[in-house]
């Protein structure tokens, strides 16, 4: 093709004009890519307890608390796992979430919901709120959950993109792997929102106490879990990842015969439709045959003569607890104060010796926040917080706006937080 010496500047220009267009472009591209690529893993040690680092020394825990943004976390009462995992993801209270302990009745129902009751488990009908994975889905992010409480059940009809149905014999390695490989699927089908839980601290703080050797090398173990899972990350995945790791609640040593208090002591069975035991607490739910204010009269009597107990109606559960409106919540709340606890059967057959469940002030109830990764603001010692206040910082990470039902703190976590838009400054 013959090319006339009078298209040259015509052909220049055009070349000026691409270019200028295209450099002005990678800038806008890299700020997408920014904005569009931040993911968030959210991993909970339950039963970690808030000093259990300082006491057990784990390295990459200890280094990533170093590293990162930290806290103590404030959990909600019942300091129980299913109740403080689902506010974990849904940023409301327990009385707004309706799991409103491991184990409830619910007397509009007439049922009773129970973590070990693997058909009220994955029933989503029981699961109130929005969890930060239908939060995040319903603006188009892709998530996945290995094991988190609620994410098995069809909660208003919807599951992550990936999850699995409870299983605790699932190894921890294999539940890493899997994380890794979410993170290596193609873009449109890779998660960008990927929850993991680990049960073995609490498991082992239950049987052996919070402060005893089993409990240590369990820390240990989901220690080097984590070790691995970062390991693998840095070599395997090239991604602008932060990671939160968080737990659902502490735990107290307990005496099983010094702190055991005989709950038959304080009630008749006839008087109630329900009884739910949980160890730390006891609900009571009334027939509508009997008159609240005798039973309370007689209860109040023995609860009177322990000072190991507190009794409440429901209306009178102390306001900061926000305990007190919905059903599932007993008439009547029987607790114990740390660290007893009630049972039913003699002290020599009880098998734990450290347990969780008790106010949210007690200290050895509090857990973890550890945060990292390129939206955290590094080495920074935030304020003590609680649990329904980490929403927020899900939706910044995430870049998606906030829900109008949200029972946390709007913007508690505002200062831990670096917009992709201040990263590239
Ligand atoms: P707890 O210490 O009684 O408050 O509850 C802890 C137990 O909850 C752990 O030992 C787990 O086995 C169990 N658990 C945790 N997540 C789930 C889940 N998604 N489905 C069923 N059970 C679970
Ligand atoms: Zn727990
Ligand atoms: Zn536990």
């Amino acid at each position: 093709m013959r090319i006339s010496i009078y298209s040259v500047p015509f052909f220049v220009s055009i070349l000026f004009l691409f270019f200028g267009l295209v450099s002005c472009f990678p800038d806008q591209n890299r700020n997408r890519g920014i904005d569009e690529d931040s993911y968030l893993i959210l991993i909970s040690i339950d039963g970690y307890r808030y000093d259990y680092t300082e006491l057990f020394e784990p390295p990459t825990l200890t280094r990533i608390k170093k590293e990162g943004a930290w806290a103590d976390l404030i959990p909600m009462f019942p300091t129980k796992t299913f109740p403080n995992h689902y506010s974990i993801v849904t940023g409301l209270h327990p009385q707004n979430h309706g799991i409103v302990s491991n184990s409830f009745y619910d007397p509009e129902r007439k049922e009773t919901y129970s973590i070990s009751d693997r058909k009220q488990v994955e029933d989503g009908s029981w699961y109130g709120g929005v969890p930060i994975w239908t939060w995040a889905q319903r603006r188009g992010i892709k998530t996945a959950s290995y094991f988190w409480v609620g994410s098995d059940a069809a909660i208003g009809g919807n599951y992550p993109d990936y999850y699995y149905k409870y299983d605790g014999s699932v190894p921890n390695e294999e539940r890493v792997d899997q994380v890794v490989e979410w993170l290596k699927l193609p873009k449109e089908e890779r998660p960008r929102l990927i929850l993991l839980y680990f049960s073995d601290v609490d498991k082992q703080g239950h049987q052996y106490g919070p402060e005893s050797e089993q409990t240590k090398q369990a820390v240990l173990a989901i220690d080097s879990m984590i070790h691995r899972l970062r390991t693998k990350l840095a070599e395997e995945v090239d991604l602008p990842i932060n990671t939160i790791i968080v737990s659902d609640h502490g735990m107290i040593a307990q005496q099983a015969c010094a702190n055991r208090i005989d709950t038959r002591l304080f009630y008749d069975a006839d008087d109630f439709e329900a009884v739910i035991h949980q160890g730390t607490q006891v609900q009571f739910y009334l027939k509508d045959s009997v008159r609240k204010d005798d039973v309370m009269k007689r209860m109040r009597r023995k609860a009177n003569e322990s000072k190991n107990v507190n009794l409440y109606e429901r209306a009178q559960i102390p306001e900061h607890w926000q305990y007190n409106h919905n059903p599932r919540i007993g008439n009547i709340l029987l607790k114990a104060n740390s660290p007893f606890f009630f049972s039913e059967k003699p002290c020599e057959e009880e098998k734990t010796i450290g347990t969780h469940g008790y106010e949210s002030n007690i200290k050895q109830m509090h857990g973890i926040f550890y945060a990292t990764g390129p939206n955290i603001r590094p080495h920074t010692r935030t304020k003590n917080f609680k649990n329904i206040d980490l929403f927020p910082l899900y939706c910044s990470i995430l870049e998606i706006p906030l829900p109008d039902r949200l029972d946390g703190h709007r913007t508690r976590l505002e200062s831990i937080f670096i917009s992709n838009k201040a990263r590239k400054k």
